[in-house]
């Protein structure tokens, strides 16, 4: 370690890949979503890069040296392209070299991509980091929870830092504690270890409902009253990635003092598989859905179609949920959003104000309904349309408001919007840059899981987790994987056995 200001090297490299989803992530994947070469990452963070707008503060305030590399995220989908892969971490690693000799490697990652050829790309990126730096220069990353914690990464790897919120508020928390640990490493305060607990197991961790609320909350009092204990995290898993090492983890981060981690770890894990099958909201069909969403009396209802969720690598095109409201004559309802290019361009090229017969949605996978053929009226086009997330933006390409007609031509009380960008649904802005109010609603129709929760509910009367079709490979007891390990829960009842 050198004497004086430090020298500190960032880089992000992010997405999360389904390995069941038919889109497949290329360069432009990533250029589609963020890629800035160094220096030119924006002031505001998106999710996997906080390591980076957080070290400009932390290194400006200590007077160190931070070098930035580039940071990439493509939005949630399928396979990532080797090429893409692969020049990308290149060039990360090629900027790191170029910056040596550094005391520390930092990187924004989000820990679930599987690329052609790479079980494992975090685990390769990390293995080759080591392999440049040598053994005793501090390498550190920030993952997120749906992630994969292979052995590799934490071979590779000094500790990580995992956002604890599901939905992910906390992304810029997390990136603070990982860079309080830099610090403190670097001027001699602590010394990280990192210890590991397998719990056997996948489930759903929503920290929005109990019973994961207390048990982040109990994880942050622990890290508050205990000075040796650095960091605590748990990995949830990611059901959609087909690898080997798929399933949840419990991370514990000591000052130099593995067996209090080992314990910490094993400890709060067991206490995950303990409460297995319960951490999800319990979710009803379509059907339930829109019946109890008809007869609310106060509104506007949220339905969240749960498992289309762009985020976790659909296409965010299904109808099951459409077709239901509208074969009920359901009114005031607006579905933001169903991802349809094609169809986008055509209502670009009749233009706001016509009416034609549009096919649309349901047209990337099975089980995701059925393609909707109506006469639509075309209400509003947004060339680049976007939508709050947190402090940040997302982006969900040129978009079409269409009103569905009666065959008279009259309004069905129905609205959609169709988008180029695949996004999940995370704010109720995604309504207002088409023009919609979606508190005059009594319906909005909404794509994802959990992260929307912290916008909409706000603005909700009531909240309806909807399961409808099969856009995503949600029951990891029969979903068709070839690599993810038999000995976890669900797949296997009672994977610790005797020993439990
Ligand atoms: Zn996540």
């Amino acid at each position: 370690m050198t004497a004086g200001p430090r020298r500190v090297f960032v880089a992000a490299l992010a997405t999360e890949t389904n390995t069941f989803a038919p889109i497949v992530i290329d360069r432009k994947g990533f250029e589609d979503s963020l890629y800035a070469p160094p220096g030119q990452h924006p002031a505001t963070p998106t999710l996997c890069t906080a390591p980076i707008t957080v070290g400009r503060k932390v290194c400006a305030e200590k007077g160190w040296t931070l070098i930035e590399g580039t940071a990439a995220w493509a939005d949630p989908a399928g396979l990532v392209a080797r090429g893409a892969y692969e020049t990308l971490r290149d060039e990360i690693l090629g900027q790191l070299r170029a910056a040596l000799p550094v005391d520390a490697v930092v990187l924004g990652l989000h820990g679930a991509m599987v690329a052609q050829g790479y079980l494992d790309p975090e685990g390769d990126l990390l293995a080759r980091v080591r392999g440049i730096v040598g053994p005793d220069i501090l390498v550190c990353a920030e993952l997120d929870p749906h992630s994969h914690l292979t052995a590799k990464r934490v071979a590779a790897a000094d500790f990580f830092v995992v956002f604890k919120e599901f939905p992910h508020t906390d992304f810029v928390d997390r990136a603070e504690d990982l860079w309080r640990i830099v610090v403190d490493t670097l001027e001699g305060r602590v010394k990280p270890v990192m210890s590991v607990f397998d719990c056997r197991m996948i489930d759903v961790f929503p920290t929005s409902r109990q019973p994961m609320r207390g048990f982040v909350d109990r994880m942050m009092a622990l890290e508050r009253d205990n000075p040796r204990l650095l960091s605590l995290s748990a990995i949830h898993g990611f059901m959609a990635g087909d690898v080997p090492e798929m399933g949840t983890r419990m991370i514990a981060v000591t000052d130099n003092d593995p067996a209090l981690g080992a314990e910490m770890a094993e400890r709060l894990g067991r206490e995950l598989f303990a409460n297995r099958g319960r951490h999800m909201m319990p979710l009803i069909d379509e059907h339930e859905a829109v019946a109890r969403a008809m007869a609310a009396t106060a509104h506007p209802v949220v339905i969240a179609d749960v498992w289309d969720n762009p985020g976790g690598g659909t296409a965010g095109d299904a109808t099951v949920i459409l077709k239901e409201l509208l074969a009920r004559g359901a009114t005031g309802v607006a579905v933001g959003t169903i991802w349809d290019p094609v169809a986008v361009q055509l209502c670009f090229v009749a233009g706001e104000g016509a009416e034609l017969h549009l096919r649309f949605g349901a047209k990337s996978a099975p089980l995701t309904g059925e393609p909707c053929d109506a006469l639509v009226r075309i209400v509003t086009l947004a060339a680049d349309a976007q939508m709050n997330f947190g402090e940040s933006l997302a982006p969900f390409g040129p978009a079409a408001r269409i009103a569905l007609l009666t065959p008279e031509r009259r309004e069905t009380g129905v609205e959609v919007i169709l988008n180029t960008v695949r996004a999940q649904s995370f704010d109720p802005s995604l309504f207002s840059a088409l023009g919609i109010d979606p508190r005059a609603q009594k319906i909005l129709v909404i794509k994802s899981t959990n992260h929307f929760y912290a916008a909409f509910q706000p603005i909700s009367s009531e909240i309806l987790y909807c399961s409808a079709g099969k856009p995503y490979p949600n029951d990891p007891a029969t979903n068709p994987y070839r690599l993810v390990r038999k000995d976890i829960w669900p797949r296997m009842a009672d994977p610790f056995g005797s020993e439990a």
